[in-house]
C-alpha cells in the first residue's frame, strides 16, 4: 500500500514537472522571439517544439488548449486541433475541458482526473490524470497526463517483481494471485496475470483449483488465515511437500498475498511446533483456568459442606456437653463424621464412665461412712445405757454377795440369793456384750500368742458347735504377738463359732486359722476401714448357708438378727465388731449364699519384741487392812456397797456422796486418813481436782480413782494423770481388796 501511494505521488510529480518543462520551453521561445517575430510565428515555434515530445512508452504527450476551449495542440490526435471542445463530456459525463479551464483561470495550475482516449488504444474510456498550467502570453493552458492503468501496472510490475524476489528460511517465498485466480507471482517468479493458476500448473488442474479455493477462502477471512496443502518446492519442481501458508486478502487490488513454509523443513517444523505449542498452551491455559475455576468452585462447595458438617458435629458436641453436665447420657458416636471429633467423643464417654465410676465409688464410701456413723451412735447409745445398767448390776451382785455371807447356802434365803446372783451375772453378760460393742468393756490387755490362746479354747468351742460339725484348726507359723485381753478373744471366737454352727444345717465344717498379714497403703486405699501396718489374722469360716447382701449390710448392728425370737439376740457380731475396734484392728467378711462365710479379723501386731507373756497369777485370799479410807462416790448405792465391802475387809471408812462433804469430813476428822478413794466423774468437781485440794492438807495422801469408764477413756479426757492408781467399776470384792492393799503398801 505504501509503495502504491508512493508511486502515485511520484507520477503526479512527474507530470507536473513535465508540464513545468513544457511551460519553460514555451516561455523561453516566447521571450526570445517576442520582439522580432509575429505572434503567430511564435505560437508555431512553440507547437513545433512540443509536438514531437513523447514519454512513458509513448503514452505521454503534451496538449495546449485556449481558455476559450479551442484545441491548439493535441499531439496524439492532431485532427482535433482547431476544434472547440468546451462542451465535450467524457464517458462519465464530466466536462473535461471546462474543468481544465477553471483550474487554469484560478489558481492557474492543478491536477484533474477524467476518462479519455489513449494513444495506440481504441476507445475513450481510459482513466487519466493530468496537470494543466496557464500560459499567460496567449491565454493558453499547457498540460500533460498519464493513464492510471499504466501507472498502476507499472507500480504493480515493480511491486510484484520485488515481492517475487523476497526469500525467507530455506524455501520461503511469497505468492500473489488475483481473486479470480490470475497468477501474478508464484514459486519465485512474476507472471503476466493473464493465466489462471491452474493454467500454469496443468498437471492436475482440479487439485490446483481446490488449493486456490482454500487460498480464496482464507483471503476473504478478515485478518487472513492459514491453509494446509501440498506444493512443489522452489528448487525441486517435480516433488510436492506438505506446506502451510498464511493468506491475506487485499480487496482494493483484488489481490491475495500469501507466504508459506514446507512442513518437512526442520526449522519450519520447530516454528510450527512452537506455533502449535503456543496454540496448545493457549488452549491448555484456557482449559487450566477453567479447571481452576471449577476446582475452586468445588473446594468452595466442599468446604462449605465441611464447615456445615463440622458445625453440626460441634453443635452436637455442645449439646452433648450441656446434657453431660446434668446427666450420664453418653454421646452417640454414630452421628459424628470427623475422626478427631469421634476421638473426642470417645474420651468424653470415657470421662462420663469414669465419673459414673467415681460417683459409684463415692456412693459406696458414703454408705460405709453412714454405716460407721450408725454403728458409732448406736454404740454410744448402747454404751450409755449399759454403763448405768452395769452400775446397778454391780450393786445387785455386790449386795447379793454380802447377803449370801450372812445366809446359810442351804436355807431358802441362801437359795434365793444364789438365783439373784446368777440372773444378775447373766444380765451382766449381756451388758458386757453391749459394753464390748460400745468399746467400753473393762479390759486387761496382755501380750499373747494367738495360737496358744486359741488352742486353749478348742475344747470349749468343740462343745459349742456339737458333734456333727468338724472343727479344723490351722495355726499360722511364726505368728507375731498381739496385746489384748484374752477374754475378748474368747468372746469373739465363741460368737463366731456359734454363728457358724447356726449357719450349718446338718453336717459341715468350721475352720479356725491364724496367720500374719501386712497391708500397704495401696491395699488400704481400696479397703475402707483398714490401716497400713502389720497384723495377725484370726479367721473363722464355715461351709454353711452364707448370707444375702441385705444381711451382709447389717450384720454388725446390735440387735440385728435373722434368727427366731429367743434364739438370737443380734449382739454376737456387734460384740465382735466392738472388740476388734477397741483393739485397733479391723474385720472383713466374705459370704456367698449356699457356699459359706469367712470372717477375717486383723489384730495389730504387738511391736515390743521383748514383751513377756505373763501368766495369770493364781488367785490369792482377799487382802485385808485396818487403815482409814475416805470414800467419795456420788452414786449412793455404790457408795453404800463399797463402804460395806471395805469395812468387811477391816478398814475404817468415811463415806461422802459429794466433794463438799468429802472436804468437810477430811478437815473435821481428828485422826489420820490413809487413802482417798474417789469416783472420777462427779457433778460439782472431778476426782482429780478433789485430790489436788486435799493434798496440801495431807502431803503424801494415797489416792485410788474409780470409774465406770475405762482408764483409757478417763485418761483420754485428761482427768487422770499417768501412773495414778485406778480401778474400774463394777469391781468384785476380791479386785477391790487387792487394789486397795496395793495402793496402801506402795512406798
Ligand atoms: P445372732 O447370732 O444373735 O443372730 P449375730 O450378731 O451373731 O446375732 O449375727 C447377726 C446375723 O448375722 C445372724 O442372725 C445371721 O443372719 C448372720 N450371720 C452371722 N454369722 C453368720 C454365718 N457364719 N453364716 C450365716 N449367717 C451369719
Ligand atoms: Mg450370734
Amino acid at each position: 500500500r505504501n509503495e502504491k501511494a508512493q508511486s502515485e505521488r511520484l507520477t503526479r510529480e512527474k507530470i507536473q514537472s513535465r508540464v513545468y518543462e513544457a511551460y519553460a520551453i514555451a516561455k523561453n521561445i516566447y521571450e526570445r522571439n517576442q520582439a522580432s517575430e509575429s505572434k503567430a510565428k511564435i505560437q508555431q515555434m512553440i507547437l513545433d517544439a512540443l509536438r514531437p515530445i513523447r514519454f512513458e512508452n509513448g503514452t505521454g504527450y503534451y496538449f495546449i488548449t485556449g481558455l476559450d476551449g479551442v484545441e491548439v495542440l493535441f499531439a496524439d490526435r492532431p485532427q482535433m486541433e482547431g476544434m472547440n471542445l468546451l462542451d465535450m463530456q467524457d464517458t462519465h459525463g464530466q466536462y473535461v475541458i471546462k474543468d481544465m479551464i477553471e483550474i487554469a483561470k484560478a489558481p492557474g495550475e492543478g491536477f484533474t482526473e477524467y476518462y479519455w482516449t489513449k494513444p495506440a488504444s481504441a476507445g475513450n474510456d481510459f482513466k487519466k490524470i493530468s496537470f494543466v498550467k496557464r500560459f499567460e502570453p496567449f491565454n493558453w493552458f499547457i498540460g500533460t497526463g498519464l493513464y492510471v492503468q499504466d501507472v498502476e501496472s507499472q507500480v504493480n510490475t515493480k511491486l510484484l517483481s520485488a515481492i517475487s524476489r523476497i526469500r525467507f528460511g530455506k524455501d520461503g517465498y511469497f505468492f500473489v494471485n488475483r481473486f479470480n485466480g490470475d497468477t501474478l507471482v508464484t514459486n519465485g517468479r512474476v507472471f503476466s496475470g493473464e493465466k489462471k493458476l491452474w493454467e500454469i500448473f496443468t498437471d492436475n488442474p482440479e487439485k490446483i483449483k481446490t488449493i486456490f479455493g482454500k487460498e480464496y477462502q482464507a483471503a476473504l477471512t478478515p485478518g487472513g488465515d492459514f491453509i494446509y496443502y501440498s506444493w512443489i518446492k522452489l528448487n525441486s519442481s517435480d516433488e510436492e511437500s506438505p506446506k502451510t501458508s498464511f493468506v491475506y486478502g487485499i480487496p482494493e487490488f483484488q489481490w491475495l498475498v500469501g507466504a508459506g513454509v514446507y512442513l518437512d523443513d526442520e526449522e519450519t517444523h520447530i516454528t510450527l511446533m512452537q506455533l502449535e505449542l503456543t496454540d496448545r498452551i493457549k488452549s491448555k491455559l484456557h482449559e487450566f483456568i477453567g479447571i481452576i475455576i471449577g476446582i475452586i468452585g468445588l473446594f468452595y462447595l466442599f468446604f462449605n459442606f465441611l464447615s456445615r458438617r463440622l458445625q453440626k458435629d460441634i453443635d452436637f458436641f455442645i449439646s452433648f456437653f450441656n446434657r453431660a453436665a446434668r446427666s450420664d447420657e453418653e454421646i452417640n458416636r454414630e452421628n459424628i463424621k470427623f475422626i478427631e471429633l469421634d476421638q473426642m467423643a470417645e474420651y468424653a464417654n470415657e470421662m462420663l464412665a469414669e465419673r459414673r465410676q467415681t460417683e459409684e465409688e463415692r456412693e459406696k464410701l458414703r454408705m460405709q461412712l453412714n454405716q460407721a456413723r450408725k454403728m458409732e451412735s448406736v454404740g454410744r447409745l448402747a454404751g450409755g445405757v449399759a454403763h448405768d445398767f452395769n452400775n446397778m448390776l454391780g450393786v445387785i451382785t455386790g449386795y447379793t454377795e454380802l447377803a449370801m455371807d450372812s445366809a446359810a447356802p442351804e436355807s431358802p434365803i441362801g437359795h434365793a440369793l444364789k438365783q439373784i446372783l446368777s440372773a444378775a451375772r447373766r444380765s451382766a453378760d449381756i451388758t458386757r456384750q453391749l459394753l464390748a460393742f460400745a468399746r467400753k468393756q473393762t479390759i486387761a490387755p496382755k501380750v499373747l500368742d494367738l495360737n496358744e490362746t486359741v488352742e486353749g479354747m478348742l475344747k470349749m468351742i468343740r462343745r459349742l458347735i456339737g458333734e456333727n460339725i468338724d472343727l479344723a484348726w490351722s495355726p499360722g507359723a511364726n505368728l507375731w504377738l498381739v496385746r489384748m485381753d484374752p477374754s475378748q478373744i474368747d468372746q469373739m471366737l465363741a460368737n463366731l463359732c456359734v454363728n457358724a454352727r447356726d449357719a450349718i444345717a446338718d453336717v459341715g465344717r468350721v475352720t479356725i486359722e491364724t496367720d500374719t498379714a501386712t497391708f500397704d497403703k495401696a491395699y488400704c486405699a481400696d479397703h475402707a476401714g483398714s490401716v497400713p501396718g502389720e497384723y495377725v489374722l484370726l479367721a473363722v469360716s464355715d461351709d454353711g448357708s452364707g448370707m444375702t447382701p441385705e444381711t451382709l449390710e447389717n450384720l454388725f448392728e446390735p440387735f440385728f438378727t435373722t434368727k427366731e425370737v429367743g434364739k438370737g439376740t443380734g449382739l454376737g457380731l456387734a460384740t465382735v465388731y466392738g472388740i476388734v475396734k477397741q483393739n485397733n484392728g479391723f474385720i472383713n467378711v466374705y459370704s456367698e449364699p449356699e457356699k459359706g462365710t469367712i470372717f477375717k479379723i486383723y489384730l495389730p501386731r504387738h511391736d515390743s519384741e521383748a514383751a513377756q507373756i505373763r501368766k495369770n497369777a493364781p488367785a490369792a485370799p482377799d487382802a485385808t487392812g485396818s487403815e482409814t479410807i475416805l470414800l467419795v462416790e456420788d452414786e449412793p448405792a455404790i457408795l453404800g456397797m463399797a463402804t460395806m465391802m471395805l469395812e468387811k475387809l477391816g478398814y475404817t471408812v468415811l463415806g461422802a456422796s459429794t466433794t463438799g462433804e468429802a472436804i468437810r469430813l477430811f478437815r473435821g476428822h481428828g485422826g489420820e486418813i490413809h487413802l482417798l478413794m474417789t469416783d472420777v466423774i462427779m457433778p460439782e468437781m472431778n476426782g482429780r481436782d478433789l485430790a489436788n485440794k486435799l493434798l496440801p492438807l495431807h502431803p503424801g495422801l494415797k489416792r485410788l480413782f474409780m470409774s465406770g469408764y475405762t482408764a483409757d477413756v478417763i485418761a483420754h479426757h485428761g482427768v487422770l494423770d499417768q501412773g495414778v492408781h485406778f480401778i474400774q467399776k463394777p469391781f468384785s470384792r476380791q479386785d477391790l481388796a487387792k487394789k486397795v492393799r496395793e495402793v496402801l503398801d506402795e512406798t
